[in-house]
Parts: C-alpha cells; structure tokens; sequence
C-alpha cells in the first residue's frame, strides 16, 4: 500500500516488518534498528551483503547519545550545523546496537533525516530506524515512492508517500580519526558546506578502495542495468555507434545536430542542486526503454558536480 499515513507505517514497524520511508536524499527501507528480526528482513529483501552496514535515522540530536559514544566535538558541530538534514556521522556504537546493524564493526553510521512525515514517523516510535536505500543492492536508488514500488512491490506492506526527494542523492558520510573529519562518501551536503563549518577533511585512502569502509565507495555502485558511460563529449561518443538506440544524459543543454532515441536533460538553467534532484529518476527513466546504451555527461568539477560525477562513474563502464 502506498500511503501518506503514518499510523499504519508505525503497526508494522511494532510488528518487526518494514515500511519505504522518505528522506529528503532518497527513500529508505526502515525497520526497527534495536530489532535483529527487522534488520536481517532489511538484508534479505535488499539482498544487501551483510559485510555492508546501514545508516540508523533518528529523531533528534538529543537521541545520539543512546546509541553512540566517546562522541568528539566536531560531531556535535556538525550534527547542530546540518542536522536534520544529508548528514550521515560515523561514530563509536554503544553496545545496545547490534553487531548485524553494523557488520561486525565498533562503528556506527547515524543521522537525522530532514522529511517531515519520516520525522513525524520517528517521534511515534521509542526505537530508531534502520534504512538504508531502498532499492536492492547495487541498483539505482529510489527517488519516489513509485521508484520502491517497482522494485519491491508485493514484497514491502507499506511504502510512506512523501513525494519527490528534495535532494535525490545519497548523504554524505563523514567518520572521524581521533577528532578530524573524514569523508567515507561523498553526497548531497558538499564538502565544502561542512569544511566552513569545521575546517579541513581529510579523504579515504586508497586502500579504501580495494577494502572500502564505505560500501557506497565500491566501484561499481548505483548501477542502471544498460551499459552505462560516462564522458565529456556525448555527442563524439554518440556518432561512434551508429544504427543503436542510445540514451542521453545530459546537463544543460539537448543536443539537436545528432539522431538519439532518448534525452534526459538534468537541469536547463545549469543548476547542479535540480541536477541532483533530477538524476536517478532520469536514469530509471531511460533503465526501462530496453536502450542499446546509455551515454552521460560528465558534470562540472566543483561543489555537488564532484558528487554526481562520483555517482554516475560508479554507475557506468570507462571508455
Ligand atoms: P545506503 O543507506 O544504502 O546508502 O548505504 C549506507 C552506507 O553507509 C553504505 O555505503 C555503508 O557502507 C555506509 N556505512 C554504514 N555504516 C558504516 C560504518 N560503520 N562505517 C562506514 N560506513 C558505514
Ligand atoms: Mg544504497
């Protein structure tokens, strides 16, 4: 059922069952996090890998405590300066969090979610939610709630309505070492924002990326099911397969002087914000017209263009 109501998400969230929920960044599979019955409902419907932790949504600031500890100072500064919002925060677990939630690991990735039915959700219930995407693995995330529905439906009681995410890409994670920030992904809050508010960053390493800490860092990650390129020049790309039935990708502008079968065009006034809004939907939308190929444009190098351009590499092959 697709609802606007919570009162039934809240009855099968009790009950150790899932709900689709909202957030501002994309739609989540939540269950009960202090639950192993929901969490491993949550894995085996995702067909998640159980080495590939969830992210836990809570209610308030006030609630980090409960389930987190040794909690250093610029966590506290960011969580006041982004949250709610597509803030994601690594931090130690406390030992009421079970070890599925985690992987295994002493961590764990928590946030508030910026969605007022999710919010309104989270405050009828005395338990956080995990919910990770809720898309299955390795596909391309949900942006509305007809997005879960065409990968779950039967599978899933209730999916929350809480129309088109406001952001529509993942949120930014960020764990700490000793008490400097460090990127485990990139997402929808730009690095930039969270430098001014407490300074340098630092990146994962490379080892990150054979041994990622953040699966969300794997290589091939967000994937349409039609081969999928990226590059900067669409239109030279295009012309080399002739006779095929391409899609495209594109920024700012269409192209007209070139026969393609489909465009998708992210935003026409060049706003990387209405970009990111716009991306997964574009790509489930040209994923489902049987294509020869996908062709996308690489996006500007700065602010959330690093973001998207970080997506759309994990989604497509090199050229
Ligand atoms: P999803 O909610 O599907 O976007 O995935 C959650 C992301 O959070 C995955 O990429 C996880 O690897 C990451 N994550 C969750 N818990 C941790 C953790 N303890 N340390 C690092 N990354 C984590
Ligand atoms: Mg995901």
């Amino acid at each position: 059922m697709i609802t606007k109501d919570i009162e039934p998400a809240v009855q099968v969230l009790n009950k150790n069952d899932l709900v689709a929920i909202p957030t501002e960044t994309v739609y989540g599979l939540a269950g009960n996090a202090l639950s192993e019955i929901a969490v491993s409902k949550i894995f085996e419907l995702k067909k998640r890998p159980l080495y590939n932790p969830l992210i836990v949504h809570i209610k308030s600031l006030e609630y980090l405590p409960q389930i987190t500890r040794n909690i250093p100072s610029k966590a506290y500064k960011l969580a006041e300066d982004f949250w709610p919002g597509p803030l994601t925060l690594v931090l130690e677990k406390s030992p009421e969090i079970s070890d599925l939630v985690t992987s295994g690991k002493s961590t764990l990735a928590v946030r508030v979610p910026n969605h007022p039915l999710s919010l309104a959700l989270l405050k009828q219930l005395d338990y956080p939610l995990a919910a990770p995407s809720a898309n299955p693995f390795g596909s391309i995330s949900p942006t509305s709630a007809a997005h879960v529905d065409h990968y779950f439906h039967d599978n899933l009681q209730i999916i929350l309505d809480g129309g088109d995410c406001q952001r529509g890409i993942e949120s930014t994670i960020i764990g700490f070492k000793q008490d400097t920030p460090v990127v485990y992904r990139l997402g929808s809050l730009p690095l930039d924002d969270i430098q001014k508010s407490v300074g340098e960053v630092i990146s994962l390493d490379t080892n990150a990326i054979i041994n990622p800490q953040a699966p969300g860092m794997l290589s091939r990650h967000y994937a349409p099911k039609t081969d999928t390129f990226l590059t900067e020049d669409v239109r030279e790309l295009a012309s080399s397969f002739p006779g095929e039935k391409i899609g495209v990708l594109l920024f700012q502008h269409k192209i007209t002087d070139f026969p393609v079968y489909s465009q998708e065009i992210l935003s026409p006034s060049g706003d990387l914000n209405e970009a990111a809004k716009n991306l997964y939907a574009a790509m489930h939308r040209l994923d489902q017209l049987n294509l020869d190929r996908i062709i996308a444009e690489k996006l500007p190098e700065f602010g959330l263009g690093l973001t998207l351009n970080d997506k759309l590499t994990r989604a497509t092959k090199k050229v």
